[in-house]
């Protein structure tokens, strides 16, 4: 697997807590939209195991940088991530995963919980920007609006991609200060049901933290949907 030492070249919140970084683009890098790099620090943080993480890309192949999207929580490799200048080196290895699309005919149903949006992004980009006849869904679940990443690009998507369609859910509005006139609740079986009515035979793609991931699974086998048929990847660490 090859490794590279790449500079920091940006950084922009995406949502309350989440920050985007832009990172050069090694010569010659080429990836799949849906793959990982693993980013380590070049001058980690003392604690064990605060050395590197593993990230999906949101960038896709055609851009001219790579770009990787977190949840900024209190850890001692996020911390030290969140405080490196600009022009700061890390040593990025990859691309690594198989989480791409398998099959670029059958329509797509992407399930994303939070920050399991990011390799759809790559994913959706790519697609709009080829004029991919495939047709591609997205159900998005967030607690609220303000920690959605990438909302406002994903409805410009929709307008650009007529095969693109996104259904966004917020579950915990209450505690929003934004309003929102889109679907509220869980992504269940009903509306997992009423979204995909007529795409023949989708592929399901499942993102988010282990607990959500396994319970998409459950929701979609339980709707008849085979294994064969369902493809997820699990953000551990949330
Ligand atoms: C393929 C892949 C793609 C990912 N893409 C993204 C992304 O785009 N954005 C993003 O924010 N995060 C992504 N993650 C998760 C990311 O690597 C971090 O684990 C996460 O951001 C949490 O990091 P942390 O520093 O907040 O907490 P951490 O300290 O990393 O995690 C806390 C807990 O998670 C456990 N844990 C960490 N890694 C593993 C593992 N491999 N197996 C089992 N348990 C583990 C630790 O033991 C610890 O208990 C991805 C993970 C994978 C595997």
């Amino acid at each position: 697997m090859a490794s590279y030492q790449v500079k920091l070249v940006g950084r922009e919140e995406l949502a309350e807590g989440t920050l985007a970084f832009r990172l050069e683009k090694p010569a010659g890098f080429q990836f799949k939209p849906g793959q990982s790099i693993v980013l380590e620090l070049l001058d980690p943080p003392p604690e064990d195991g605060q050395k590197r993480r593993t990230f999906s890309l949101v960038s896709a192949p055609f851009e001219e940088t790579l770009v990787i999207a977190t949840r900024m929580r209190d850890t001692a490799f996020k911390r030290a991530l969140k405080a490196l200048p600009g022009g700061a080196g890390l040593k990025l290895t990859g691309p690594i995963g198989q989480f791409t699309l398998t099959d670029a005919v059958r329509p797509a149903v992407f399930i994303a919980g939070g920050i399991g949006i990011t390799p759809f992004m790559s994913m959706l980009r790519q697609a709009a920007r080829d004029h991919a006849p495939q047709d591609l869904l997205l159900l998005y679940s967030n607690r609220r609006p303000e920690d959605a990443a990438f909302l406002k690009e994903l409805q410009e998507l929709e307008a650009q991609n007529r095969n693109f369609r996104l259904l966004a859910t917020m579950t915990e509005m209450s505690k929003s200060a934004h309003t929102w006139s889109g679907q509220t609740g869980f992504i269940d079986a009903a509306l997992i049901s009423r979204a995909t009515r007529g795409l023949k035979t989708p592929v399901y793609y499942v993102v988010g933290p282990p607990a959500m991931v396994i319970k998409m699974q459950e929701t979609l086998r339980g709707a008849g949907v085979s294994d064969e048929d369902i493809r997820s990847e699990e953000f551990y660490g949330y």
